[in-house]
């Protein structure tokens, strides 16, 4: 299949040649006609297989075909507010009147969102993406929205400050986005997006991107939505497949930095992530590594945005081999030079782990994902087994070998079977049941987890402990 055939605008279709896409991915296969078409959907689908663009693109389309038919457009604010002080008038604000809105969780993956839009909608004029986020200098955002930008990428929070001082008006909004939804739910933002949506035109369209569409997500994305049309890419079962995962069972602090230096050396990487459970560890770790010869740098959310952009900006230039940080922080991240992803510790929730391994094997890359996991630990392991619905395995290095031999570990977990993991039947009753339904803590409405499943789904979302 080809970017043409979807029918997309000569301008945007541009901007993919040069940025080397040659075919759609399988998501943006399905969502791009659709969003043309002016359908609401919820999408489900991996990290790594294209999101943004199957938004970004049919918006930018739309944006385009209605710049050819009014070639001359509006004035944007700015120029008013210029030509107002020409005037001799003391210039008045106007709100910003975006055409499009992305909400996501957290100012990296907003960054990236503005960064793919520039790339996809270079060829066009008129087209400004800009983004508003938490712990940027109000008269920078002032700055920008005083622009007009057609489309505002914005985490909730910082929004619905602008939107209630009267700053942003959105009566003239065609299409809203919710970028990785579940993690803004799961982040405490659900009051906020209602409030959000509440203020944007029924006539919208309404296009909502989620690591899953049960419980929770699922009724927010129903009742936002008309008439959505559905896209199920890949259950959490199948992804990840061109990574190598493993676990390295280690015995103590020094065995696990022993270990650590040993995996940093591997020929092999070119860039790393070394997730830790805490701000102080990957601070450090970093000092640690960097004392060690290593081009290391720490990134969490105690760092203000101008040090955080300057790390990324160091890891995507590859200045930095080695990035130490906490979950927090590590969303959003695309750098395809990262070949390895360390779990120093092992992440809160199960579903985190996926977040953190997609870190690296970006864009069909190969990547490797290591877990250094104590013996005491490897329930935590189980867990993430079930959540992934795939065993890892268990791997040791010569000269680095646990005193302990690994906790007796099943070569499956409950209920597993060879293949499970491949076979999509999404939880048939019956198979795959990993805990009795009705055992551990239930929760209302969760996430997670259906049928035979939804014993375990209380557990899945459980911390691991507090560190
Ligand atoms: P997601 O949001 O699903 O995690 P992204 O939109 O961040 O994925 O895209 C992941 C990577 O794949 C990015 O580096 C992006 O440039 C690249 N990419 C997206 N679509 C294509 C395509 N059709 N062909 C090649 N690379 C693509
Ligand atoms: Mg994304």
């Amino acid at each position: 299949m080809t970017f043409e055939s979807l029918g997309l605008h000569a301008s945007v279709l541009k901007a993919l040649t040069e940025s080397g896409y040659t075919e759609p991915t399988p998501v943006q296969a399905q969502a791009v006609p659709a969003g043309i078409a002016g359908r609401d959907m919820m999408v489900s689908s991996q990290t790594g297989s294209g999101k943004t663009a199957a938004f970004m693109l049919p918006a930018l389309h739309k944006f385009a075909v209605q710049a050819d038919e009014q070639p001359m457009g509006g004035r944007t604010v700015n120029q008013e507010m210029q030509s107002a002080r020409a005037r001799g008038e003391r210039p008045r604000f106007r709100a910003a009147q975006p055409k499009m809105l992305v909400l996501t969780p957290t100012r990296e993956l907003a960054l990236q969102v503005t960064t793919s839009t520039d790339k996809y909608g270079a060829f066009m004029r008129r087209v400004k993406a800009v983004s508003i986020l938490g712990g940027m200098p109000y008269p920078k955002q002032m700055q920008l929205l005083s622009r007009n930008p057609e489309i505002l990428v914005a985490t909730p929070g910082r929004l619905i400050d602008h939107m209630e001082s009267g700053k942003i008006d959105f009566s003239q909004l065609q299409i809203l986005v919710l970028d990785e939804a579940d993690r803004m739910l799961d982040m405490g933002f659900i009051d906020d997006i209602e409030k959000i949506v509440a203020n944007t035109p029924e006539t919208r369209q309404t296009m909502l991107f989620s690591a899953t569409l049960d419980g929770v997500v699922g009724n927010m994305a129903k009742r936002i939505t008309k008439d959505p049309l559905i896209i199920q890419i890949a259950s959490s079962a199948t992804k990840h497949e061109n990574i190598q995962q493993c676990v390295h069972f280690v015995d103590d602090l020094s065995h696990k930095n022993r270990m650590l230096d040993h995996l940093l050396r591997d020929e092999t990487m070119d860039q790393a992530v070394i997730f830790t459970a805490t701000k102080r560890d990957a601070d450090t770790i970093a000092d640690r590594l960097n004392i060690a010869g290593f081009a290391a740098a720490a990134l969490h959310g105690d760092m203000h945005q101008g040090a955080r952009n300057r790390t990324l900006d160091g890891l995507r230039r590859g200045q930095i081999r080695v990035l130490v940080a906490t979950d927090v922080a590590a969303r959003g991240i695309d750098v395809p030079g990262i070949t390895h992803v360390v779990n120093y510790d092992l992440p809160k929730f199960a579903e985190d782990y996926v977040h953190r391994i997609g870190r690296t094997g970006r864009a069909g890359r190969k990547g490797i994902a290591v877990s250094l996991v104590n013996h005491a630990e490897s329930m935590n392991v189980k867990r993430i087994e079930r959540f992934i619905k795939q065993l890892i395995p268990v791997n040791v290095i010569e000269g680095l070998e646990p005193k302990r031999t690994a906790a007796p570990r099943s070569n499956k977990p409950n209920g597993w079977r060879p293949g499970d993991n491949r076979s999509g039947n999404g939880g048939r009753p019956g198979q795959r049941t990993f805990s009795k339904p009705g055992n551990g803590p239930r929760r209302e409405g969760s996430a997670y987890g259906k049928g035979p499943r939804t014993g375990d789904a209380g557990s899945q979302r459980r911390s691991f402990g507090e560190r």
